[in-house]
């Protein structure tokens, strides 16, 4: 089990080192986690610079964030990852990022409509804004899981982005996919009127993505 946790502890700093190369966040902002099993969960830890963070930083904590393993204390986010995961059992991967177009969506409390293909493959529709609470409360948790339903990304109103998937590169591709969409939606509501897909259309390209990526 050690070198199972050392392992992953090792995958969360190379997403990590990912997501902060991608500008998805800055400074020690946002956070990652992955649940190992259904008593176990690799978080990053609170406050730690990305450019400085190492292996054992991360914390291994259980299902209700008792710390297992570290010496720090886990991402003040912790009740939104133990939230998600409680009532999501499809996720083992959580990452929360504070990227600049998607924010820009939070910001004016404005959900990412279902407009580009790649999108909605993946999250399964639009992009939610979840009802306003502060960061690291249990409330937020609350508010989050309503707006995220089963999909896999939602916005947090005036913060940034979360996106859950059944593994960890999978959450990051969400993150990243959401920012790239907020900012073509910026820009092409300069060309013109963005034009939704339909719910039928947004099913079909979801579950085609969801069972061809269960059969890798
Ligand atoms: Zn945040």
């Amino acid at each position: 089990m050690t070198s199972k946790i050392a392992h992953y502890q090792q995958v969360i700093i190379d997403t990590a080192r990912r997501m902060a190369n991608e500008q998805l966040v800055f400074g020690s902002w946002g956070n990652i986690s992955l649940r190992l099993d259904a008593e176990k969960i690799l978080i990053t830890p609170s406050g730690i610079d990305y450019d400085k963070i190492q292996r054992e930083d991360i914390v291994l904590i259980d299902q209700v964030g008792t710390i297992l393993i570290g010496d720090h204390r886990p991402s003040s986010e912790l009740p939104l990852h133990l939230a998600i995961y409680n009532e999501r059992r499809d996720v083992h991967a959580i990452v929360h990022t504070h990227s600049i177009y998607a924010t820009s969506f939070a910001i004016v409390r404005k959900r990412i409509p279902p407009v580009v293909e790649d999108l909605v493959q993946i999250v399964g529709g639009a992009v939610e804004v979840a009802e306003y609470a502060l960061p690291g409360t249990d409330e937020l948790a609350r508010s989050a899981l309503v707006a995220l339903a089963d999909r896999n990304a939602v916005l947090l109103a005036n913060h940034g982005v979360v996106g859950v998937a059944a593994e960890i590169t999978e959450a990051l591709k969400i993150c990243s996919l959401v920012e790239k969409t907020a900012q073509s939606i910026i820009f092409a509501r300069l060309l013109g009127d963005v034009v939704e897909l339909s719910q039928h259309d947004i099913k079909t390209m979801h579950t085609f993505y969801r069972e061809k990526y269960g059969q890798r």
